[in-house]
């Protein structure tokens, strides 16, 4: 599914859990200061970059929920840490001279812009890196999903899933040693065998279109850079 040269167009996720670093909460400004770089490094390539973070370092719905939160009200509050690390890793790009959008699924005008997914074309057209916040603005959903949908509606080749594992594995490669990395698997081998690449509502999404999937070590030294160019790294998942 890889095109020679790479992509025209990516949406990049980034799990909320990374920009913690090693607090595990938080925001690490070295993390967030390395992804900045990295991205800035896929611009100056000409490569139109589009970002949607996660809120795993803030509040998970689902986990809130467990405490015995009503869920939808979790989830608001999971949605709207992500917009915490949106704003962090603009300030991050803007300091490196790279021109930034946040947009927003829930609108907040004085922090950022409404999710306007043809403003957003244009913004990446004209070299900026769009970032998107708030998830899809509605409970029950990942950032993974509203990454896969925002890589569809503004027409992106590919979601790359930069995460704390260099790909995905048969078993967990932290418990079992001889857990056998993927390089490549179908949408059906990941959501039957129920391998954690994204959540289902996630996967199918990008089966139902033929959306490449790469999933990969996001701290690993160029790895940003060479998932954005369409290098091999990581296990892909793509028709
Ligand atoms: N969330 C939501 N709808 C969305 C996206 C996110 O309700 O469209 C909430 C959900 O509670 C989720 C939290 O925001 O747990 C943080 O996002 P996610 O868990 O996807 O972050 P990640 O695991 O990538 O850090």
């Amino acid at each position: 599914a890889r095109r020679d040269g790479g992509w025209k167009r990516v949406v990049l996720k980034l799990s909320g859990e990374a920009f913690a670093g090693d607090d595990q909460l938080g925001i690490s400004p070295e993390v967030v200061g390395y992804i900045a770089q990295a991205i800035a490094e896929a611009v100056s390539k000409g490569i139109q970059v589009a970002v949607v973070i996660g809120g795993g370092n803030m509040f998970r719905g689902a986990e809130l929920s467990q405490g015995g939160m009503e869920r939808s009200r979790a989830d608001y509050m999971g949605m709207l840490g992500t917009v915490i690390n949106c704003l962090a890793l603009q300030d991050f790009l803007e300091r490196l001279g790279i021109e930034t959008r946040v947009q927003t699924a829930i609108h907040m005008s004085q922090v950022a812009e409404a999710y306007i997914p043809r403003r957003a074309i244009r913004h990446l057209e004209k070299g900026r890196v769009v970032i998107f916040g708030a998830g899809l603005g509605a409970p029950f959903f990942s950032t993974d999903t509203a990454a896969a949908q925002r890589a569809l509606e503004i027409g992106a080749q590919a979601v790359l899933k930069g995460t704390q594992v260099d790909g995905v594995y048969d078993s967990d490669p932290r418990k079992n040693p001889a857990a056998v990395r993927f390089d490549r698997l179908d949408y059906n081998e990941v959501l039957t065998r129920g391998l954690k690449v994204m959540d289902a509502t996630a996967v199918s999404l990008c089966m139902d279109n033929g959306l490449p999937i790469v999933v990969f070590d996001l701290m690993g030294q160029g790895n940003i850079l060479r998932a954005v160019q369409g290098e091999k790294i990581g296990t892909v998942v793509c028709p």
